[in-house]
C-alpha cells in the first residue's frame, strides 16, 4: 500500500451514494399514467437492485388535495414510494405507484418550541440546510441522507447514540390521507394509537403527506474514528456508549479489528473538516482477498496491513447533518437486526464467531449501534431499547443470501427485530411473537384498509393476509 487510507463512516461502508439513473425513480416518468405508461414500461428497481417491478402507473401528485383525488377515484393496489432505498420487499408493485417528489419543503416551523412540519416528500439531504436555515436541526439521523421523510419513517430508520431515538421517535404529528381518500391529522392528542401505528407504518395505512418533527438547535458535531483490537472495546463497552453522544463499531470480520466511531458537540470555533473517502472498503476487499490466500498466519498479517494503512484517528467537524450523512458509492445488500441493548455484546460476539468459522469469503464490515426506545407500535425500538446489529455483502457478490441466511438464527436467539426496510426472511406469525402490538396493528391495518388497497405480495406475506 503507498499512502495511508484514511478510515471513515462513508469509508467503511462503501462511499458514494450513486443511485444509476436505470435504478432512480424517474421524476419525470412519474407523470406519466395508466396505458400510455404501460407502453413506454416503466421498469423500478429498488437501490440495491434486488427488487425490480413494472408498475401499471406512477403518480406523482402536486398537492395533498391531488393525493386524495387520487386515492378516491382510481382503483386497485397502490405502493407509496420514497427513493426506493429499501432492501425488502416493501414497495415492489405491477399496479400503481405512488411518489412524493413533488411535495417538499416546509410547511410551517416555530422557533420557540423547535418544530417544524414538512412536506413528506422532502429528502433527508435537503431537511438538513433548509433546517438550518430556521436555526433547527434534526436530532439524529441514519448515516445516509438520500430517503425522503416518509420513507425513513415508515421503516423506522434510525442512526446511533443510547439516549437518542429513531427518526421515528421524533415524529410529533403527522397528515395520512387513508386508503378511502379521507384525510386524518394524526399526533398524541389526536387518535393516539394511530398515530404510535403511522409513525411506522410500512406505508401500509395510507400515504403521509405532512411530518411535524420536534428538533433541536442548529449545532456542530465532531466526529472521530480509530482502529482498536475488538475484544479490548467489547471487555469495556459501556464508557464508550455512556460517554458519547452517538457512538458505534465497524466490526471487521476475519480479523481482531474494529473501527470506533464516537461523535460529540463540536468545540466553539473548531473548524469544518469533512472528508470523504470512497475507495476504502473497495481497497479492504482486495487486502483481504490477498491475505486470506495466504498459508498460514493469515491473521496476523491481515491485523497488521489494517493497522498501518487504517490506523491514523480521524475527524469529521461542521454542522450536524453533513457530519452525520456518509456517502455510499460501493452498491451493498444489508440485513440488520435489533435486539435487546443488553444483550448487543454478546450476540455480536456470536456474530463475528460465526464469520469466523462458516464465511471465510466475508470481509465487509458490521455496523453496530445504540438506539432508544420509543412508543411506536412496530417499531423495531418500540418498547424496547436497542442494539443494531448489520451485516452486508457487496451487491456483485452473488451468494449474499447465503450469507445472511447463516448469520440470521444467531439474531433470532436473541429476539431480533429485523429492520423493516432491510432484508429478512421472518413472516407473520415470526413478527407476532416480537411484537406485543402485532395483533393491534394488524387490525388497525384492517380497519382503515379492508380491500388491501395498501398491499403488495411481499405485505400479504408480512401480515399473514391471503
Ligand atoms: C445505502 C443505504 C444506507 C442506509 N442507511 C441506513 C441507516 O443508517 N439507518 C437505517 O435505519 N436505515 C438505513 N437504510 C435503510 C433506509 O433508511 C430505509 O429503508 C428507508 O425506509 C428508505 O427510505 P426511502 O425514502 O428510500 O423509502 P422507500 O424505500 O422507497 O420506502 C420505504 C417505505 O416507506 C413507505 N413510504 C414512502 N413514502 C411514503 C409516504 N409518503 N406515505 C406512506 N408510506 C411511504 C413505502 O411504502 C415503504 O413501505 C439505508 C439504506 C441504504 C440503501
Amino acid at each position: 500500500m503507498g499512502s495511508k487510507k484514511h478510515w471513515t463512516r462513508r469509508n467503511l461502508l462503501g462511499a458514494g451514494g450513486t443511485v444509476s439513473a436505470a435504478l432512480m425513480l424517474n421524476p419525470l416518468l412519474a407523470t406519466a399514467v395508466g396505458e400510455a405508461a404501460r407502453k413506454r414500461q416503466i421498469k423500478w428497481a429498488n437501490w440495491g437492485g434486488n427488487h425490480r417491478s413494472q408498475p401499471s402507473h406512477i403518480a406523482a401528485p402536486q398537492s395533498e388535495e391531488e393525493v386524495v383525488d387520487f386515492m378516491r377515484t382510481l382503483g386497485g393496489p397502490v405502493r407509496p414510494v420514497g427513493s426506493g432505498h429499501s432492501w425488502s420487499g416493501l414497495v415492489p408493485t405491477d399496479h400503481s405507484m405512488l411518489t412524493l417528489d413533488r411535495l417538499k419543503g416546509v410547511v410551517s416551523h416555530d422557533e420557540e418550541t423547535l418544530q417544524a412540519e414538512v412536506w413528506a416528500g422532502t429528502k433527508l439531504f435537503a431537511y438538513g440546510p433548509m433546517m438550518e436555515d430556521l436555526g433547527q436541526a434534526i436530532v439524529n439521523m441514519s448515516d445516509v441522507n438520500y430517503q425522503t421523510m416518509a420513507g425513513a419513517i415508515s421503516t423506522s430508520t434510525h442512526g446511533t447514540g443510547a439516549a437518542l431515538g429513531s427518526m421515528s421517535s421524533y415524529v410529533i404529528g403527522l397528515q395520512l390521507v387513508t386508503p378511502r381518500g379521507e384525510v386524518l391529522e394524526l399526533h398524541a392528542d389526536n387518535e393516539k394509537e394511530l398515530f404510535n401505528a403511522a409513525r411506522t407504518g410500512l406505508g401500509s395505512l395510507g400515504v403521509i403527506t405532512r411530518l411535524r418533527f420536534q428538533n433541536r438547535e442548529k449545532h456542530r458535531l465532531h466526529q472521530q474514528e480509530w482502529l482498536a483490537d475488538i475484544d479490548e472495546v467489547l471487555e469495556d463497552i459501556e464508557p464508550l456508549i455512556r460517554d458519547n453522544q452517538q457512538f458505534e463499531l465497524f466490526p471487521i470480520p476475519h480479523s481482531r479489528r474494529t473501527i470506533v466511531v464516537v461523535t460529540n458537540e463540536a468545540e466553539a470555533g473548531a473548524a469544518d473538516n469533512i472528508e470523504d473517502d470512497p475507495g476504502a472498503l473497495n481497497d479492504l476487499r482486495k487486502v483481504f482477498d490477498v491475505t486470506r490466500k495466504l498459508p498460514a498466519g493469515e491473521d496476523f498479517i491481515y491485523n497488521n496491513v489494517l493497522d498501518y494503512a487504517f490506523g491514523d484517528t480521524k475527524h469529521r467537524i461542521g454542522p450536524s447533518y453533513k457530519v452525520l450523512a456518509h456517502p455510499r458509492t460501493v452498491r451493498f445488500m444489508e440485513m440488520e437486526y435489533t435486539v435487546p441493548a443488553d444483550q448487543g455484546v454478546a450476540c455480536l460476539r456470536e456474530v463475528l464467531a460465526t464469520i469466523k468459522a462458516h464465511a471465510p469469503e466475508v470481509s465487509f464490515p458490521l455496523e453496530y449501534r445504540y438506539i432508544k426506545g420509543d412508543d411506536t407500535m412496530i417499531g423495531m425500538f418500540s418498547e424496547r431499547d436497542g442494539c443494531a446489529i448489520s451485516v452486508h455483502q457487496f451487491a456483485d457478490e452473488p451468494r449474499w443470501r447465503d450469507y445472511f441466511a447463516l448469520v440470521e438464527p444467531v439474531f433470532h436467539k436473541y429476539q431480533g427485530r429485523p429492520h423493516w426496510g432491510k432484508w429478512h426472511s421472518l413472516r407473520d406469525k415470526d413478527l407476532a411473537v416480537l411484537y406485543p402490538r402485532w395483533e393491534e396493528f394488524k387490525q388497525i391495518r384492517r380497519e382503515l384498509d379492508p380491500e388491501g388497497r395498501m398491499l403488495n405480495p411481499y405485505l400479504r406475506e408480512i401480515f399473514g393476509e391471503p
